[in-house]
């Protein structure tokens, strides 16, 4: 696998091991289906516990069950399951980073006992409710809203593209408190109460090895308790967003570096002219031009986990390393795609799938010009989103 700077050789004993199993796992549970999964617009739901199992799910984090791994062990094993699928990444990103993080930095001793065990084992799947139909990159435009009635809060709104939403047990709304001055509250949402909906949307070209769906909600009913207590504003949602946006960074090396191996793989074998493709001048460069990407966007993403372990990362850098990692790798699988020729176009070869999925990396979790525009605020202290 590439490592052309030998980063490896600065991993743990612990770290390693973690990639190590991730890499298995994905080689012997994933590979071998992911192009059927794809054509097919499924998920493999049966390896969730496995997932659990093998402690996927928010492994950075501590207590409650979870192990507290070191933030560069949590990037290796984006990676790896990236370069399975980014279905597969997008899952326990989602699951991770974006619901038990929340649960874990802002609810209530109760919330977490509740969920984060039964979701690090994968006994509970979890979804993530910001998006809504006329509310993507800016959300603080947000329709879906909360009263308080008592003791209760009555949710109304709808939410889109929400990735797990029809197969997930809890969701996590986002929604604005009437009865306070508008203010953002994040609202544990059980899928099975009356009034919630979570339509399956169908017929994506892209992340097809993934659920996507909507959340509906229609006078739900949900007792106080079921509030994020720790946190209000839009602070809540955008913290867990560079929680998974980091992960983001990592694992789109992950798909990068798969298809990089695939055609290296398939230039040595393939032979034209009389001699493997890999010979030619043209085929070297563009594997010299992915080695080199790849190898950039690698040592971003373990310097995002250096200042991520002592405290000192800023959403600034992730959208950078956002920014520039999933470019790369939209870039380089299709770099990669056309290496392979015709066959680079059928699901028994990685790339295309890769660079297929790479459309809805690069728009969720912020579009790309949504990070252009936080790191030109950054530069320049002038906001240009208005
Ligand atoms: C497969 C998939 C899974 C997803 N999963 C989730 C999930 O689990 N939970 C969730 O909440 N959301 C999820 N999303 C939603 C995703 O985060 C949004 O699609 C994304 O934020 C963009 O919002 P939008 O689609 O409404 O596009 P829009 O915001 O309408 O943007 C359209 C275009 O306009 C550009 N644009 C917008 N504003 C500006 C500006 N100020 N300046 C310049 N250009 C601008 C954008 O960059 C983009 O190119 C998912 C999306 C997909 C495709």
């Amino acid at each position: 696998m590439l490592d052309f700077v030998g980063l490896e050789d600065d991993l743990s004993a612990e770290e390693r091991m973690i990639r190590d199993t991730a890499r298995d796992f994905v080689e012997s549970e994933i590979k071998p289906d992911i192009g059927e999964h794809f054509i097919e617009g499924t998920f493999p739901t049966d390896i969730i516990p496995k997932m659990g199992e093998m402690g996927f799910f928010a492994p950075n984090l501590d207590g409650y069950g979870l192990p507290g791994v070191s933030e560069t062990a949590y990037g290796l094993l984006m990676q790896e399951l990236e370069a399975g699928d980014s279905g597969l990444r997008s899952m326990a990103s989602v699951q991770g980073a974006l619901v038990m993080y929340p649960i874990h930095a802002y609810g209530s001793e109760e919330q977490k006992e509740e969920w984060l065990p039964a979701m690090g084992r994968g006994d509970a799947v979890g979804c993530f409710g910001l998006t809504e139909p006329q509310h993507g990159s800016n959300p603080s435009g947000m329709e879906t809203h909360a009263e308080k009635r008592g003791d209760e809060y009555v949710l109304n709104g709808a939410k889109t593209w929400i990735t797990n939403s029809p197969i997930a047990d809890v969701a996590v709304v986002w929604a604005k408190d009437r009865s306070d001055d508008d203010t953002v509250r994040g609202f544990l949402v059980e899928t099975d109460r009356e009034g919630v909906t979570t339509n399956k949307l169908d017929e994506k070209l892209s992340l097809r090895a993934s659920i996507t769906g909507e959340i509906g909600l229609n006078d739900v009913v949900v007792p106080e308790e079921n509030v994020l207590p720790g946190v209000s504003g839009m602070k809540g949602p955008l913290s867990c967003l560079t929680q998974a946006r980091y992960g983001i960074a990592w694992g789109v090396i992950g798909a990068a570096r798969d298809a990089f191996e695939e055609a290296r793989e398939y230039a040595k074998g393939r032979e034209q002219f009389g001699q493997p493709i890999a010979g030619f001048q043209l085929q070297q460069q563009k594997l010299a031009e992915q080695a080199t990407q790849i190898t950039t966007a690698q040592l971003l993403a373990h310097r995002l986990a250096d200042l991520k372990e002592r405290g000192d990362l800023e959403p600034a850098h992730v959208s950078m390393a956002k920014r520039n990692n999933v470019r790369m790798a939209r870039d380089m699988s299709r770099v990669a795609r056309e290496m392979l020729g015709g066959n680079g176009i059928s699901a028994d070869y990685s790339p295309m799938r890769h660079m297929a999925n790479m459309e809805t990396v690069y728009t969720y979790e912020g579009t790309h010009d949504i990070h252009t525009l936080v790191l030109g605020q950054e530069l320049t202290g002038i906001q240009a989103f208005q």
